[in-house]
C-alpha cells in the first residue's frame, strides 16, 4: 500500500449524532469495518444542544412547579423556590459527559474507528478528512444533522438561538421567543416555570401548526393562565438595541415592544448539507438544502445514504436512529426490504405539561376520511391541579374512523402525556378500535384512564 492509498472500510459515516452513531453501531454489529468522522462532541444536537439538556431543564422546571404546588398543600417550602442555575448546569453537564464517555467506550468495544475530524465526499465512495486522510468505503452514510435558523432582518444578531439558551447561566427576567413551534413552546414553559416572564411572537394564528387544534387550544389557554404572553399574526421586521443590553422587537408597522433581556429565535432548522462535497459525489438536495433520499435512505449517488435532520423529514432523534438501524440491516444484515415506515411516528413536545401525538390530527383525518371521522374528547382537571385549585386542565382526544371506530389519531395534552403515549402508539399501530380501548380495564385514578373511558 502506498502512502496515498486510502484507508479501506465497509462503511464511512459522516457525523456522530444520533443517526450516525446508531448506523455505526448497527453496521459494526453485523461485522462491518466502520469509520466514523465527528469533529465535535459525540451525540450531536440531541445530546449536546437538544433533547438531553432540554429534558434536564424541563425536569428542573417540573420540580419548580411541584415545589410551588407543595407550598400550597401544606409543605413548609417557599412558593417560589430559589434555584442555583449554575449548579444545576454542572449536574446537567456531568450527565452529558457520562453519555459521551459511554459512546466512546461502546465505539471502542465495537471496533469502530472514531476520527475527530470533519469529512467531505471526494467522490461517491471516497471521503477526505480535514487532515488530508483519505478513506474509501463500499458505503457512505451522511448524518451531518442541522443547525438553527436566524431571521434575515436588521438587528437579527441581537438575538440568540436554542444553542444560546443552553449557555444561559441564570433565568433572564424578560424573554422574547420568536416562533411557535416545538422549541419555542418548550423553552417558554421551562423559562416561565423557572421565573422568567416570557412572551411568544408567532407569525401564524396558533402554536404548533403540526399538532391537533383542540390540544393546542388547551395549551394556549394554560400558557396564558401561567402568564406566558402570546402574540399571533406577528410580523417581526427588525430588532433594535435598548438600554442595558436589552432589545426591542419592531413589527411590520414599526410598533416597538417593551424591552427584553433575552431574545431567542426558534424558527426552524436547516440541513448541514453544505461543504461536504455533495456535488462531487452526485448527491442531490432539494430547494431547502435537504438531501434527497428514497424510501430506503438511498441518495442520488450509488453507495451514498443519508438519515436524520440532513434529510429534513420527521426531524426527530428516534426517527434518525430507526432509519439508520434499518439501513444497516439492509446493507449488512441481509434484510433486503428493511426500511423505516415514516407513518405513525409518535412525538412529544415537552411543554408544561407535555403534548403527545401519534397518527392523524382531526383536520387531517377529515381531509382523508370525510364524514367517517368520529372524535372523542376528555377535558379534565388532573388531581394535583384540582387539589391546588388551579384552573389548569388536560385535554385528551381520540380520532376514530368508520363503523368499527378504528383509532387513527391520539392526541394528549396533560401531565405524563409523554410517558402515556408510547404504549398507546403501539395499540394504534396494531389497529386498535375504540371497542378495544373500552375493553381494557382502567387504572384508577390516573390521567391515562381517560383514554379507555372516552365515549
Ligand atoms: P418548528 O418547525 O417546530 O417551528 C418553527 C416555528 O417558527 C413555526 O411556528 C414557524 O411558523 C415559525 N417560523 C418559521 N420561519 C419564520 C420566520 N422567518 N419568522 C417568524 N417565524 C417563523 O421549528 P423549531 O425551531 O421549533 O424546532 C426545529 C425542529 O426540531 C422541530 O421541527 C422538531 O423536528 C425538532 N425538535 C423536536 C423536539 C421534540 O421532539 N420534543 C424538541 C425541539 C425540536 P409556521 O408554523 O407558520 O411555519
Amino acid at each position: 500500500m502506498s502512502a496515498t492509498d486510502p484507508l479501506e472500510f465497509d462503511l464511512v459515516v459522516l457525523g456522530g449524532g444520533s443517526g450516525g452513531l446508531a448506523g455505526a453501531f448497527r453496521a459494526a454489529a453485523h461485522g462491518a469495518r466502520v469509520a466514523l468522522l465527528e469533529p465535535a462532541e459525540l451525540g450531536g444536537t440531541c445530546v449536546n444542544a437538544g433533547c438531553v439538556p432540554k429534558k434536564a431543564m424541563w425536569l428542573a422546571a417540573q420540580l419548580a412547579s411541584q415545589i410551588g404546588a407543595a407550598a400550597e398543600l401544606g409543605f413548609d417550602v417557599p412558593a417560589v423556590p430559589g434555584f442555583d442555575w449554575p449548579e444545576f448546569i454542572t449536574d446537567r453537564q456531568r450527565y452529558i459527559d457520562g453519555i459521551h464517555e459511554s459512546y466512546r467506550r461502546r465505539l471502542d468495544q465495537a471496533g469502530v474507528v472514531l476520527m475527530p475530524r470533519r469529512g467531505a465526499l471526494q467522490g461517491p465512495r471516497t471521503v477526505v478528512a480535514d487532515d488530508g486522510t483519505r478513506l474509501h468505503a463500499r458505503h457512505v452514510l451522511i448524518a451531518t444533522g442541522s443547525h438553527p435558523l436566524r431571521p434575515r432582518i436588521p438587528g437579527a444578531e441581537l438575538g440568540g438561538v436554542s444553542d444560546d439558551f443552553f449557555a444561559l447561566r441564570r433565568a433572564p427576567a424578560r424573554v422574547a421567543l420568536v416562533g411557535g413551534g416545538y422549541i419555542s413552546v418548550e423553552l417558554a414553559g421551562v423559562l416561565q416555570a423557572l421565573g422568567s416572564r416570557v412572551e411568544l411572537f408567532v407569525r401564524g394564528p396558533r402554536l404548533l401548526s403540526h399538532a391537533d387544534e383542540d390540544v393546542v387550544a388547551q395549551l394556549e389557554e394554560n400558557y396564558r393562565q401561567l402568564g406566558v404572553g402570546l402574540h399571533f399574526g406577528y410580523r417581526l421586521r427588525e430588532v433594535e438595541p435598548g438600554e442595558d443590553g436589552r432589545v426591542r422587537l419592531l413589527d411590520a408597522d414599526g410598533a416597538a415592544t417593551e424591552a427584553f433581556d433575552t431574545l431567542l429565535y426558534a424558527i426552524g432548522r436547516r440541513a448541514n448539507s453544505a461543504g461536504i462535497g455533495l456535488d462531487r459525489a452526485g448527491v442531490a438536495t432539494d430547494a431547502r438544502g435537504n438531501i434527497a433520499v428514497d424510501a430506503f435512505q438511498n441518495t442520488t449517488a450509488e453507495g451514498v445514504y443519508a438519515v436524520g435532520d440532513v434529510v429534513g423529514r420527521e426531524t426527530l432523534t428516534p426517527v434518525a436512529i430507526a432509519a439508520a438501524r434499518r439501513l444497516m440491516d439492509r446493507l449488512f444484515g441481509g434484510r433486503e426490504d428493511a426500511r423505516l415506515d415514516y407513518e405513525l411516528v409518535p412525538t412529544v413536545v415537552f411543554a408544561h405539561p407535555p403534548i403527545g401525538g401519534v397518527g392523524l390530527t382531526e383536520a387531517q383525518a377529515r381531509e382523508r376520511h370525510g364524514d367517517a371521522v368520529r372524535v372523542y374528547r376528555s377535558r379534565f382537571r388532573p388531581m394535583l391541579q384540582a387539589l391546588v385549585d388551579t384552573p389548569l386542565c388536560s385535554l385528551f382526544k381520540l380520532v376514530c374512523v368508520g363503523e368499527e371506530r378504528r383509532v387513527v389519531g391520539i392526541h394528549l395534552f396533560g401531565e405524563a402525556a409523554d410517558e402515556i403515549l408510547q404504549g398507546f402508539a403501539v395499540a394504534l399501530k396494531l389497529g386498535a378500535t375504540l371497542a378495544d380501548l373500552h375493553d381494557t380495564v382502567a387504572i384508577h385514578p390516573t390521567s391515562a384512564e381517560e383514554l379507555v373511558l372516552m365515549s
